[in-house]
């Protein structure tokens, strides 16, 4: 016998009509040069007006829409707008390199892009290489580059403004159509697209609320310093609308002094970024009120124990780490101190939620040895981590979906290797995919050794993480001149200038005769990570 409740869909356009029904009063805070205050109540008839706009350039249901934008009001249209009327919201790392960016957008076919004015300089050469792109909508956000003399080239406000407010015309039903897309990257070969359901988009900004999770709130003023090109910025705005927050959004701001005197100008409660950025804002926290911080998200990466006891000191509360990943939503586990904590001292409290903790409602962890039995959850049995859920993707997006990723029971296979406690705490100990995280991005290892070595002077190369005080890790290249050949480090970096992002090319280069292999021939990784980790 089925239940007899009522099937209603978890779709986007519900958390917009909740936000403007119930908290049309709560604020979304740009900030930048030409800040801005939004109430949810006029935010919502822009987006239905963006939906409107969609259709009158003839985007179909179900095409993709690249945005290229920093975390603003209009990027929050945006993030509602292009999924609640049927088409999917793509949002797109500029600081990739040029080639994986033109790869991205062709992929994904996007028909329309939306680029801030400011990372139009990025992006407007790289025009020519993109293949299904019909219209490219400037957003103004103060960037100073004139706009070619193009007729694809529309601006975003005035595009808006042509149109009558009313209610979407085509609004999704489906909570299991594709909501937006995220691309992550291959440890080999082309980033790979994520692609999130209205269903599972609406089930993970509700579990971010949940007391144990982020415990957010009407009270709160969220601010999510992540990118929001960055796994739909944690989730977090789509959460704020849930639980009427304020949302206060960066907009364009980099500079450290800037950042914390807009938290601390708008009370944020609550916010979310890498370890790096927030050990870059350091020098700018003295002398600011951020009393109202009650919870900083450190996630992406370890946190460092130092830089949490620097928070503790300036601030007054540690960082709390989460473990997620861009095919996880990607909340999977956040810390938090459970009863069987009470007898731990402030110190080992702080080293506590320091860690990413268990896993959140809707999704679960477990360690898998090499010859896949599921590790003892004793804290000391590592193990491959994998993760099931509703909130956890069942495959990439695109021709090559990345089976090998998921388990035949269905579980997706995280490449970090982990350990479980008997109170099924994660920690992270290793992880097996050939990357280097650096400042929360990713650099692919095989892609920088194939980049060293299409220099004909190299005879081979190898590139393994190293850790670094400011970024967590930055990519270190063994490299191996070819016979007779006079090499200097400097050679390699400018072979590389042309041919990766700049923030790729490693500071340290090692000219050695020979890479250590392993049995079978292969790079031993390992022998240079122990012989160069420090
Ligand atoms: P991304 O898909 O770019 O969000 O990266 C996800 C990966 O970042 C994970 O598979 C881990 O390798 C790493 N990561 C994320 N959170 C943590 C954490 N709390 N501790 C250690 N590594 C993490």
């Amino acid at each position: 016998m089925r239940g007899l409740m009522q099937d209603r869909q978890l779709t986007i356009p519900t958390l917009l009509s909740r936000a403007e029904t119930n908290f049309g009063h709560k604020r979304v805070i740009t900030g930048g040069a030409g800040e801005t205050v939004a109430t949810w109540r006029e935010v919502a008839p822009r987006v239905r007006k963006l939906a409107r706009a969609l259709t009158s350039l003839n985007v179909p249901p179900g095409a993709c829409v690249g945005t290229f934008a920093w975390n603003s009001q209009r990027h929050v249209e945006l993030y509602i707008g292009i999924p609640s009327s049927g088409r999917i919201l793509h949002t797109v790392n500029h600081r990739l390199h040029h080639g994986q960016i033109s790869f991205i957008v062709n992929d994904a076919a996007d028909d329309v892009l939306f680029i801030d004015r400011s990372i139009l300089p990025v992006i407007w050469p790289l025009v020519p290489s993109f293949r299904t792109v019909r219209h490219i909508v400037v957003m103004d956000d103060g960037g100073d580059m004139p706009l070619p003399d193009d007729p694809r080239i529309l601006d975003y406000e005035e595009l808006l403004s042509a149109q009558d407010d009313g209610p979407f015309e085509n609004t999704v039903d489906d909570e299991n159509a594709a909501a937006s897309l995220c691309y992550t990257s291959g440890t080999t070969g082309n980033p790979k697209g994520v692609l999130y359901s209205h269903r599972s988009v609406v089930l993970h900004s509700l579990l971010l609320l949940g007391a144990d999770v982020f415990a957010l709130s009407e009270r709160d003023v969220v601010a999510p310093i992540v990118p929001m090109f960055h796994v739909n910025a944690w989730g977090l705005p789509y959460a704020a609308m849930q639980c009427g927050a304020d949302l206060l959004l960066p907009g364009p701001i980099k500079d450290a002094e800037e950042l914390v005197t807009l938290l601390s100008r708008y009370g944020a409660t609550f916010s979310a970024a890498v370890a790096t950025v927030w050990r870059d804002l350091i020098p700018a926290l003295p002398g600011h009120d951020l009393s109202r911080l009650r919870h900083i998200a450190c996630g992406g990466g370890a946190v460092d124990d130092a830089l949490s006891s620097t928070y503790e000191k300036i601030v007054g509360i540690p960082l709390t780490n989460a473990w997620g990943m861009t095919e996880t939503s990607p909340v999977v586990t956040t810390a938090r101190l459970a009863t069987h904590h009470d007898g731990l001292d402030a110190e080992e409290r702080r080293r506590l939620i320091g860690t990413p903790g268990p896993a959140v409602p809707l999704t679960e962890i477990r360690v898998v040895s090499d010859d896949g039995v599921e590790q003892p959850r004793d804290g000391r049995s590592p193990g491959e981590l994998q993760t099931a859920g509703a909130t956890i993707a069942s495959a990439y997006f695109g021709a090559d979906n990345g089976s090998d990723s998921f388990t035949a029971d269905g579980w997706l296979r995280t490449g970090d290797v982990a350990t479980i406690d008997q109170w099924g705490y994660l920690r992270i100990v290793d992880r097996t995919k050939d990357l280097v995280k650096s400042g929360g991005e990713w650099i692919s290892s095989v892609a920088l050794e194939n980049a060293v070595m299409s220099d004909p002077r190299v005879k081979e190369a190898a590139v393994i993480g190293v850790s670094d005080p400011r970024w967590g890790e930055r990519p270190m290249a063994c490299v191996v001149p070819a016979a007779g050949v006079n090499l200097t480090a400097d050679d390699v970096r400018e072979h590389l200038r042309d041919r990766v992002a700049s923030w790729w090319i490693p500071e340290r280069i090692e000219l050695m005769n020979e890479i250590p292999k392993t049995a079978t021939g292969k790079w031993s990784k390992q022998t240079l990570r122990r012989r160069f980790a420090d």
